[in-house]
Parts: C-alpha cells; sequence; structure tokens
C-alpha cells in the first residue's frame, strides 16, 4: 500500500510544472482563509456563548422538564435570579472527576496500546495502518485504524457489566451528567490551550501549520494541521473518534437504562434514537478509514472547534433526544414510529451510498462502475505549497452527480428522524436538525470556497457540470 503511495505520488511529481503564477492562486489551498469581521465575530460568539449553550440545554431539561422558554421566562419577569438557577446546578465533584479519567485514559489507552485486529477477520473491514491524504505541505500521514476494536471492546464491558459484574449502574452517566460536563469542559480547554502552545513552540509539522496573526481566530480555528504526540496519538483522529463518538452510544444506551428505572420499560421512541444513532455511529467506525478523507482530517486545523468540540459539544448536544425522552417517555404510535425509522434509514442509505461511491471513485481513479455505468467525471489539477503539480478528479455521475453535496441532504434526513422520534410537544429535540442544518450548510459553503481556491477555473466546470448544492433543482 505504501509503496504503490509512494510510486504514484513519484508519477505525480514527474508532472510538475512551476509556474509561478498559478503556484500564487493554488498553493495556498487548505490555509487561505483571511480572517474577515464576519468570521472573527462569529468566533468570539462561540467562544463565549457556545459552553453557555450547551448548559442551558442541559439545565433545562435538568430544572425545566426540557423546556427552553421556561427558564429565559422565569429570568425576564424576575421570577428567578442567575443564581437560584446556578445554585439548582449539580458541580465538579470527585466522583464525576474519577469516572471521567478512568475513561479518557481507558481510551487513550485502546488507542494507542492495541494495534487492530478487526481487519483480520472482519471481510470488508479496512483498519490497521492506514495512510490519509497529502497534506498542504505534501506530506502523506499514517494513521492506526483501531476504532472499531475500540468501539466494541467499550462496549462488551459495558454489556459484561451491565448483566453480570454490575460494579456501577448503567445509569451511571445519567446520573452525573452535569458534573461530568464540568469534567468534559476541562479537558476541552486543556486541549485546545495545549494545541495552540504546541503549534508555536513544538508543531509536529511546521510547514503545515496556520498562523493568520488573529490569536482568537488561531485559538478557535487552530494551528497545527495534524498535531501528534510521538509517531502515533493524532489528536484529530482520538478527539473526534473516542472520547467523542464511542461515548455517543454509551451516553444513549445509560438514558435508555434510566427510562427503564423510572418508568419500568424503554419507550418505542428511545428504542428508534439508540437504533439509528447507532447505526451512525457503528458506520462511523466501520469506515474509519475513509474518515481520514474527510474535511475534518483533509482540511480543518485542529484547534477549539475540534478539541472543545469533540470533547463537550458533540456528546452533550448530538445526546439530546436520549435525555429529553429520559424526561418526557414519548410512546410512539405504530405509523410514526414506522415514519421515523423509515425516514432515518433512507437517510442513512443516501448518506452511506454517497460517500461510498466517491470513496470507491477515488480509490480506484475512476475505474468502477457507478450505478452500473463507467463513472463520469472532470479532470483537475492543483498544487501544494513546494509547487508540485497533483491531478485530480471530480465526479459528475452518480449522487454526485444529482446535487455537490448529496450526502449531506442524507445526513440531514436521518438528524431530522432523530428528532421526530421525539414527537411534537417540544423544541429542545428539534435543536439537532436546526444545528445540522446550518453546520452542513456552512460547511459545504466552506468546502467549495476552499475547492474552488484549490481547483481553480476546474471548479468552475464543475460548477457548472452539477449545479446545485443540497437540493436538485432548489439549493
Ligand atoms: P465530503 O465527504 O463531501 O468531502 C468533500 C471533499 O470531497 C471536497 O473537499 C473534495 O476534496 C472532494 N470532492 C468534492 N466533490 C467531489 C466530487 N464530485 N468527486 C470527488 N471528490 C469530490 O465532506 P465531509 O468530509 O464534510 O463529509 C463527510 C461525511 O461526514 C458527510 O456525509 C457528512 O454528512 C458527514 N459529516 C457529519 C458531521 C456530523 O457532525 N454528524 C459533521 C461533518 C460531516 P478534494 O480536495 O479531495 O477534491
Amino acid at each position: 500500500m505504501a509503496a504503490h503511495q509512494e510510486k504514484k505520488l513519484a508519477e505525480e511529481r514527474k508532472h510538475q510544472n512551476m509556474q509561478n503564477d498559478t503556484k500564487a492562486s493554488q498553493g495556498q489551498w487548505g490555509r487561505a482563509w483571511e480572517v474577515d469581521w464576519f468570521s472573527l465575530a462569529s468566533i468570539l460568539f462561540l467562544l463565549m456563548f457556545a459552553p453557555l449553550i450547551v448548559y442551558y440545554f442541559i439545565m433545562s431539561c435538568a430544572q425545566y422538564q426540557c423546556s427552553l422558554t421556561d427558564p429565559l421566562l422565569d429570568l425576564l419577569t424576575g421570577n428567578k435570579h442567575l443564581s437560584d438557577i446556578w445554585n439548582r446546578t449539580p458541580m465538579l465533584t470527585y466522583r464525576a472527576a474519577a469516572i471521567y479519567s478512568l475513561w479518557v485514559t481507558f481510551q487513550v489507552f485502546l488507542y494507542v496500546s492495541i494495534p487492530d485486529f478487526c481487519h483480520k477477520f472482519l471481510p470488508g473491514y479496512v483498519g490497521g495502518v492506514q495512510e490519509g491524504a497529502v497534506t498542504p505541505a505534501g506530506i502523506v500521514n499514517k494513521y492506526e485504524i483501531n476504532g472499531l476494536q475500540a468501539w466494541i471492546i467499550t462496549h462488551v464491558l459495558w454489556f459484561a457489566n451491565a448483566s453480570c459484574f454490575h460494579f456501577f449502574s448503567p445509569t451511571i452517566i445519567f446520573d452525573n451528567w452535569i458534573p461530568l460536563l464540568w469534567c468534559a469542559n476541562i479537558l476541552g480547554y486543556a486541549v485546545s490551550t495545549f494545541a495552540m502552545i504546541k503549534g508555536y513552540f513544538f508543531p509536529t509539522n511546521a510547514k503545515d501549520c496556520k498562523f493568520t496573526g488573529n490569536f482568537f481566530y488561531d485559538y478557535m480555528m487552530g494551528i497545527e494541521f495534524n498535531p501528534r504526540i510521538g509517531k502515533w496519538f493524532d489528536f484529530k483522529l482520538f478527539f473526534n473518534g473516542r472520547p467523542g463518538i464511542v461515548a455517543w452510544t454509551l451516553i444513549n444506551l445509560s438514558f435508555a437504562a434510566k427510562q427503564q428505572e423510572l418508568y419500568g420499560e424503554v419507550t418505542n421512541s428511545m428504542i428508534l434514537v439508540n437504533v439509528l444513532q447507532g447505526i451512525y455511529v457503528l458506520d462511523f467506525f466501520w469506515n474509519e478509514a475513509w474518515y481520514l478523507k474527510t474535511i475534518d482530517i483533509c482540511h480543518d486545523h485542529f484547534g477549539w472547534y475540534l478539541g472543545w468540540g469533540d470533547c463537550v459539544w458533540l456528546p452533550y448536544l448530538y445526546t439530546l433526544q436520549g435525555l429529553y425522552l429520559v424526561y418526557h417517555p414519548v410512546r410512539l404510535c405504530t405509523a410514526h414510529a414506522i415514519g421515523v425509522l423509515t425516514l432515518g434509514l433512507l437517510g442513512y442509505y443516501i448518506f452511506r451510498m454517497t460517500n461510498h461511491q466517491k470513496d470507491l471513485f477515488r480509490r480506484t481513479n475512476g475505474n468502477c462502475r457507478i450505478w452500473g455505468k463507467k463513472p463520469e467525471y472532470i479532470e483537475c489539477s492543483y498544487m501544494s505549497v513546494d509547487g508540485t503539480k497533483y491531478y485530480s478528479k471530480l465526479m459528475t455521475s452518480g449522487f454526485w452527480g444529482w446535487a455537490r453535496h448529496f450526502n449531506y441532504t442524507g445526513d440531514l434526513m436521518g438528524s431530522l428522524a432523530y428528532c421526530l422520534a421525539c414527537g411534537f410537544e417540544h423544541m429542545l429535540p428539534y435543536f439537532y436538525i436546526v444545528y445540522m442544518t446550518i453546520l452542513l450548510t456552512h460547511r459545504c459553503i466552506r468546502d467549495e470556497h476552499r475547492c474552488s481556491s484549490k481547483y481553480g477555473k476546474d471548479w468552475k466546470r464543475y460548477t457548472a457540470a452539477v449545479p446545485y448544492r443540497l437540493l436538485p433543482g432548489m439549493f
């Protein structure tokens, strides 16, 4: 695999073209973001308010039965003061700190100490040492892909404890939810601050660092592209996958256990949320090698956005449906449940197939079949900072001929299904679809801006061939 990649890169380098004008326009792809006032304002807003937003959602469930308006009304009418709400909020406890430290240490251990064995017996699964994409400085990083294994070991231990050993209650996560929030925040801020200092003083690869000159922007969006400790501990791969995404399914299981404890049953809505989100999580780990080619790993630098986001935003806000269902055990009628399941599975199918088509197309360099036909594509080229010219292809058939980001459309359909599983009584579970729509639309625009500066006029030819972003004929 490595020898093949080396050969491919060497062949591509033969096509080196040092035209300075092209280099000036395309050589800075992946790092050409200038800090305009809107980006700066958004960053300051998020740095100040994102932790409060997370707190507000979790607090409104704990103190106001998940009503998003009642806390505000209480405050505005003088019925309650901020101090009343704060005084009723559980503080950081030694128990939560111990649980969280043990959890993160265990995930670090699984990540760095147990090389992947799943790829040796699971047909079709790609694990073990894999290569990422070429970075703007022209580097190809190697990754130990063992997330599926970490997920399986963690969940086997969870079920073994719940059914046999009973060392702790499966409701442990729900029972310590707010104290754990403080621990997650401490880790999120610590890792983002460490990443910033590391970027200045001991970067893993100095050529792949980005300094915009704006402290807040650099803190939020990151300086280093792929910060690492030692050869294998990759910050991006670790923090996004574990503790964030491994935790996602455990958190949902803990919420289901709490429903059982409180009401003597697990509702069909809770089962739907657990199953649909479980499929999404399992899909992530099954395709972890593919994840190396996504925007998070290929283009985003590691700062607060990924560091704090993975530790706090993801585990707390992506699991709001399960949390809501602990307070409101919604029982769906059969038609509603089937509708939610169908939408969730259809969304998942579109999401997976669209991602699969691009992955297959890129892996085989276009020598494959998409929907039974040879794929159509546009040839394009770009340059890395050292002036090396590379060639690539943008597919214009299959789902990629319908819209430029139909994978996001599938993702949004799945996200809507999670929300609809919670019924229509409260707004809180719908935060997820609102957030995902903003996230993926913004991501789509951000990605297209980057692709445009990477591919120049070839990108224009592509957007002319596939004119819509998310919804064919509409947007
Ligand atoms: P994509 O997988 O869509 O990757 C975009 C990149 O693919 C582009 O930068 C470009 O990279 C390449 N590309 C674009 N168009 C084409 C084409 N027509 N043919 C071939 N290659 C093309 O984006 P993401 O990495 O953002 O998303 C991956 C998945 O993860 C999505 O399904 C998304 O829904 C999901 N996701 C989920 C999130 C969540 O929080 N739940 C958050 C973010 C993503 P290149 O430079 O190589 O040409």
